[in-house]
């Protein structure tokens, strides 16, 4: 980088960033940080300041920064052949090696992968093979997509109607019909502080089952949910929610899509949440740690049973009228294939489970006797703090005390980056799968310092 180019100024002018605070940042007002460089668990900006990413970027560089097997792998692939797309039959090797590997490592019976280049498009997709499988079956009222608040799952028209949280609705007239949302897992969040978490996992499951009722079973096609919800809040589901949430889909024939956005490929300490949680679902969306973020690539893994109606459907109407030019990017396919091999052989499954459970203990241990944490919890190596004003009756902040941010500056400066999660004050971790116990205590360290300076 020239030194002498005003990149800040050209970045305040011309980069529109996503997820930001627009007039605040093109004024000046907030930090401004060019990251440059990565190593492990650790990123280097232009002035030569070195962070702890406690949050892989978000969520998704699993294996960590700066490795250069995966870097290798799209570079020969790059100069083999960067692109060829993937329409009326056509194939890469990486793409094929990749939708293999993906089966292997999938629950039982999940076998066929769409792919596409984030998150949200995954989501999109899913919503359009529902309501696919629903015309093929003869059922075209059978629509309605059953999401919760809280979950996140894009932020697109119909993903970000998904999505459950306020930010992403706000002045963009979302959510859209026809997407209707039910009760989140929240344990520390439930209306009923008598319920124990069985109980409350019950609740949510009647609180299903009542607005399936209500919106008619006829009309509700599928239920979509995190293993673990995640930005809204990073939330383990209370013991049995998974089990009970099946039973009463099963009941009324409701599909169920688990987004594994976050949780697939070992996040958990599995190599998907839908295993470690018993979940069977219809389809699976995977993205972030497919390729580790090192290009951008996302999928649907679709279910034997789905794939059946698909085949129907596209046998009597022709090719199916869903595809992205960038369907199966070879590049981004051998990216994918590099970083399963490496978390293969680096044992990041394993690792995750257990320094996952070393990192929760640690912070549970150093942080859960504080007056103003109300829950430390979390699950694999993913955790979260949630502070309160006076735990003694769940009383939260004042949203404009901007307490969680505050608290993720803090951690900032003393060389760790976690995020504050949009709606509560929460700070949220999920480092990259390669963390030791020691950088785990490091992180843990760094927290307790930045609570006390914040909160006393
Ligand atoms: N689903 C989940 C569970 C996510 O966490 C995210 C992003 O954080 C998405 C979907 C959307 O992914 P993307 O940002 O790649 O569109």
């Amino acid at each position: 980088m020239l030194r002498n180019e005003p990149l800040e100024a050209w970045d305040r002018d011309h980069f529109f960033h996503p997820s930001t605070a627009m007039g605040a940042h093109a004024r000046g007002e907030t930090p401004h940080r060019i990251i440059e460089t990565g190593s492990g668990v650790y990123i280097k900006d232009a002035d030569g300041k070195e962070s702890l990413d406690g949050f892989a970027g978000l969520y998704c560089v699993n294996v960590g920064y700066g490795r250069t097997e995966i870097a290798e792998a799209i570079a020969e692939q790059a100069h083999k052949l960067a692109y060829y797309h993937a329409y009326v039959g056509h194939a890469s090797e990486p793409a094929i090696r990749l939708s293999h590997m993906i089966a292997e490592r999938a629950p039982e019976g999940l076998n066929h992968v769409y792919y596409g280049l984030s998150g949200s498009d995954a989501n999109e997709t899913n919503i359009k093979l529902v309501w696919y499988v629903n015309n093929v079956l003869g059922r075209p009222e059978k629509k309605k997509i059953i999401s919760r608040w809280r979950g996140y799952h894009g932020s697109g028209v119909m993903t970000g109607s998904l999505t459950g949280l306020a930010l992403f609705h706000n002045k963009f007239d979302l959510p859209r019909a026809p997407i209707v949302h039910t009760e989140a897992p929240y344990y520390f969040r439930r209306e009923n502080p008598d319920q124990t978490p069985e109980q409350f996992a019950q609740h949510c499951a009647d609180k299903l089952e009542e607005l399936i009722l209500a919106e008619g079973p006829d009309t509700v096609a599928a239920f979509i949910g995190e293993p673990v919800l995640g930005t809204g809040g990073i939330v383990p589901p209370p013991a049995g929610y998974w089990e009970k949430i099946q039973a009463v889909l099963k009941k009324y024939d409701v599909m169920l899509i688990a987004d594994e956005v976050v949780t697939g490929f070992g996040r958990l300490g599995s190599m998907f949440g839908s295993a470690h949680y018993g979940m069977d679902p219809d389809l699976v969306t995977i993205a972030k740690g497919l390729t580790s973020a090192y290009a951008p690539l996302s999928g649907t893994i679709v279910h034997d049973r789905v794939w059946k109606v698909l085949e129907k459907g596209s046998d009597e109407l022709g090719p199916i009228g869903h595809g992205w030019t960038y369907s199966a990017h070879p590049i981004c396919a051998a990216a994918g294939v590099a970083n399963l091999e490496l978390i293969d052989r680096l044992g990041l499954v394993d690792n995750a489970g257990k320094v996952g459970a070393y990192f929760n203990k640690a912070m549970q241990d150093a942080l859960a006797d504080h007056p103003n944490v109300g829950e430390v919890r979390g699950e694999g190596l993913m955790a979260a703090v949630e502070f309160v004003e006076d735990k003694a009756d769940r009383k939260f902040f004042d949203p404009s005390k901007k307490i969680g941010p505050t608290l993720s500056a803090a951690a900032l400066e003393r060389g760790l980056i976690t995020r504050a999660m949009p709606q509560g004050d929460i700070l949220g971790f999920a480092p990259p799968l390669c963390l030791t116990e020691a950088e785990a205590d490091k992180i843990v360290g760094i927290v307790k310092d930045a609570v006390v300076s914040v909160l006393g």
